[in-house]
């Protein structure tokens, strides 16, 4: 029996079908029949497998159940990763802490460099878009569960997009921070206009 990983064969199908939009059945029908077919095994989860790939930036959602593969995006991409100098230079920069709780690895944390403007938004590889955080920042910051990390957060974005004079951007955030404003949330976390 043949190996074959099961997320390399959504790659499979999506890297045969570039730039085109498709729907979940199509892809599903297609791995599951190959997968049994290699494996003789049942290809359990297709869905989480598409899902998966389209969070790790591999996949652009379309809508709901339909993705493109698009091999000028997922290289555009790779372009926006932070390169081992960059990463030092913003460690360097954060003075090796995490900017949101000041944690350092001496306190036990793994730092992380991020995109304060995430690459899914156009975020580029700059020193500038470049921030040090710790695991645990890093992760809320994906979830903005914690609201004093989300209102911090968009104070950083917000000031980033006063800097780059992104209007659209600046509204967005303005909108949200003004949402905290009125319902007093976070208040000791000041916004400045
Ligand atoms: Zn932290």
């Amino acid at each position: 029996m043949q190996e074959v990983n099961q997320m390399e064969l959504v790659k499979e199908f999506f890297t045969n079908n570039p730039n085109r939009n498709i729907e979940h059945p199509e892809v599903v029908d297609w791995v599951t029949i190959e997968y049994k077919k290699r494996t003789g095994q049942v290809f359990r989860d297709p869905d989480r497998g598409i899902r998966k790939l389209a969070q790790e930036g591999f996949l652009i959602k379309i809508s709901k159940g339909v993705y493109k593969y698009s091999p000028d995006f997922v290289h555009k991409r790779e372009l926006e990763d932070f390169s081992d100098k960059q990463k030092k230079e913003i460690l360097k920069r954060d003075g090796y802490r995490c900017v949101i709780c000041g944690r350092d690895e001496k306190d036990g944390v793994e730092l992380h460099i991020d995109h304060i403007k995430p690459k899914d938004f156009g975020g580029e590889a700059t020193i500038e878009n470049g921030q040090t955080l710790c695991s645990q920042h890093n992760f809320l910051k994906k979830n903005f569960k914690q609201t004093e990390t989300g209102k911090k957060m968009f104070i950083r974005l917000y000031d980033l997009a006063k800097k780059e004079n992104n209007k659209e951007l600046l509204k967005f955030c303005t909108q949200i921070l003004e949402v905290y404003e009125k319902n007093n949330i976070n208040g000791h976390i000041v916004w400045k206009r």
